[in-house]
């Protein structure tokens, strides 16, 4: 069980994580963002550190424009690190069609049966963060897994920094429109993850 206090006074958690005993097939979302980053190196860190032997493959969501490099990056660097590339990358294009909660819900549904389990790394959005969209509400079912459903962006932020991996800021975006735009939700959003940990923010 990996365990860490995360969060300034007034909004701390205590963050647990652990993965199946061994030998499982599990699919996790890296979208290019900060959050499903962190996920995606967590879980590879912890399955290698802890000799847990499950197969870990990455499912990419290609948003809008620059996306796909940003989670290729991502999945890149994190194998690189740990040592371990990569069987396979399962890739989802959806065409700006949906919304990206939306997206994470059909990526969940088609890909849910080629997996023992999924891990998504949804987090708590707050109402200002969340202007003009549905947000994502996390159900865990015996397969699906959201480990960061009870965390919010300075949460995440605090994350990476603790567990030095501070290039992955700069290996990710959580522009809505994938251009760094400083207005959207997503760019809010990652804008107070970091001033809220008093953390120089990390343009993409
Ligand atoms: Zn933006």
């Amino acid at each position: 069980m990996f365990e860490i206090e995360l969060g300034l006074i007034g909004n701390k958690k205590t963050f647990k994580f652990d993965l199946p005993h061994s030998g499982k097939k599990i699919g996790v979302m890296v979208s290019g963002g900060l959050d499903s980053a962190a996920l995606y190196y967590l879980i590879k860190k912890f399955n290698i550190d802890n000799n847990k032997q499950n197969e870990i493959i990455p499912i990419i969501i290609l948003r809008e424009e620059g996306s796909k490099t940003h989670a290729l990056n991502v999945v890149n660097y994190v194998d690189n690190i740990v040592n371990q590339t990569s069987s396979s990358i399962k890739q989802f294009d959806f065409n700006k069609q949906v919304q990206p909660h939306l997206e994470v819900i059909l990526a969940t549904n088609l890909s849910i049966r080629q997996f023992d389990n999924l891990y998504i790394g949804v987090i708590q959005t707050r109402p200002e963060h969340a202007i003009g969209i549905t947000v994502y509400k996390p159900k865990e079912t015996d397969k699906l897994t959201y480990p960061f459903a009870d965390l919010d962006k300075s949460h995440i932020v605090d994350l990476i920094s603790k567990l030095h991996q501070t290039k992955l800021f700069g290996l990710t975006i959580s522009c809505d429109k994938g251009i760094d735009c400083k207005t959207c939700n997503g760019c809010r959003e990652r804008a107070w993850g970091f001033d809220t940990m008093k953390i120089k923010y990390y343009k993409i």
